[in-house]
């Protein structure tokens, strides 16, 4: 494959971290489309969890070394993967800085599953160790090789900081206006209400970006993003040894994804309690698309960080359920709700330096079918999913 011209106007070298996951995939796709330089780092870790939860993607989704060799064949461009871990292999990933001198990083590569944070000792740890001491490393790497002043740095976090419902009334873009004692007035971050480990990975990230960007001046842009949703992008639609994964487990999967698996499988969606917690999603090429926008809008040197709210709309769950019913014809079933979280909540969401930067969503009403065709699949699929229901009682 030839990669384009260094000339290209506006092509960034930019670093992918965690880019064989199902965000970072088809976002480096999107990047390496739009001319940029993309270098991949994952450590693959995520196929390892899919084996130790003994589940896996719906979709077959190819090993990394094919992705990038497919990727090259079919667009001409080229992207580099290199097999690191952030949170572990500091001296790789300083001397990988240095010698790539990167103009953006994107940081998708944590454990992202809260109920897989959940589990236990030894998976809390691994969440904090992994995400912490990834986001840590990360930026302390990006000072030791003198890139401070050069590199922009986008993280992926969630809206789950904000604590869902807490705050009463629309949730603003990362800070908010206060009172200190005595009366003076200040902008600051808005207070962190993490609902699981992993959410609270998130805040402690939130927290180091705070530090360095006062510290070191460095450039960080934090997205609050909603749940995503959707498997394919235009890019990943390229060829079938592109295609995103599609998680429909009960740690990683979402509850879009359970309802649409149901749906494909003809059985009842079931809604936990009365279904009135409500989420706040965006499609997966959505997220490709405001990454490289927030790329393409880096903040002043000097300026604090950055926070967008990566959101294209909310659902009530029960909503989504009548939703997908509504486009399937399926029943749906209200069971007793497993999980300890408020029966009702609502939930605003400002989201309006994106739309500012041109960002028109696709929504849910316009693109459920594509992905309820997909989880059906053909029979072969449709055989395997029943399989994996009956291991994990989603039917019940
Ligand atoms: P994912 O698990 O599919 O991908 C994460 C990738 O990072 C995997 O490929 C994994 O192998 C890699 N990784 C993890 N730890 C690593 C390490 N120490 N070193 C190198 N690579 C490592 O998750 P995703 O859904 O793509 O989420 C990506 C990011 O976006 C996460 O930080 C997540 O919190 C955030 N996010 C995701 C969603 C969502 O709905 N999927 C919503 C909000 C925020």
């Amino acid at each position: 494959a030839t990669a384009p011209s260094p000339s290209e106007p506006g092509r960034k070298t930019v670093l992918v971290l965690g880019g064989d996951g199902f965000c970072g995939w088809p976002t480096a796709l999107h990047l390496s489309e739009a001319g940029h330089d993309v270098i991949i780092v994952d450590n693959l870790s995520r196929r390892k969890i899919d084996l130790e939860l003994e589940c896996a993607s719906l979709t077959p989704i190819a090993s990394m070394n094919e992705r990038v060799r497919v990727w090259g064949d079919v667009s001409g461009r080229e992207i580099r993967f290199v097999r690191l871990d952030v949170a572990r292999d500091y001296d790789l990933l300083a001397a990988l800085l240095a010698a790539e001198r990167p103009d953006a990083i994107v940081h998708f590569a944590e454990q992202r599953a809260a109920p897989y944070s959940m589990k236990g000792a030894r998976e809390k740890r691994y969440t904090v160790d992994n995400n912490v001491g990834g986001t840590h490393n990360l930026l302390a790497a990006v000072v030791e090789s003198g890139l401070a002043a050069h590199t922009h740095v986008v993280h992926l976090g969630t809206m789950g900081v904000y604590g869902y419902g807490t705050s009463g009334g629309e949730i603003p873009e990362g800070y908010i206006d206060v009172l200190l004692p005595g009366g003076r007035p200040s902008k600051i971050l808005h207070p962190a209400y993490p609902g699981s480990v992993y959410h609270a990975t998130k805040c402690l990230d939130a927290l180091l970006f705070q530090f360095y960007s006062r510290n070191d001046g460095l450039r960080v842009t934090d997205l609050h993003q909603g749940i995503v949703w959707g498997t394919n992008t235009a890019a990943t639609g390229r060829d079938e040894r592109l295609i995103n994964r599609f998680d429909y487990d009960g740690d990683y999967g979402t509850v879009l994804n359970r309802f649409l698996v149901q749906a494909a499988l003809d059985i009842p969606l079931t809604v936990y309690g009365t279904g009135g917690q409500t989420r706040a999603f965006i499609h997966i090429s959505d997220t490709a698309k405001c990454v490289a926008l927030a790329i393409g809008n880096p903040p002043e040197a000097g300026a604090p960080v950055e926070i967008f709210n990566q959101v294209a709309e909310t659902h009530r769950v029960r909503d989504l359920a009548a939703l997908v019913a509504a486009k399937t014809g399926v029943k749906v079933a209200n069971i007793a709700n497993p999980r300890n979280e408020a029966a009702e909540n609502e939930l605003e969401v400002a989201n309006a330096k994106f739309r500012s930067l041109g960002y028109d969503p696709v929504t849910l009403e316009a693109g459920l079918l594509d992905e309820v065709a997909l989880a059906k699949g053909d029979e072969a699929t449709l055989r395997k999913l029943r399989e994996v229901l009956q291991e994990q009682s989603l039917s019940s």
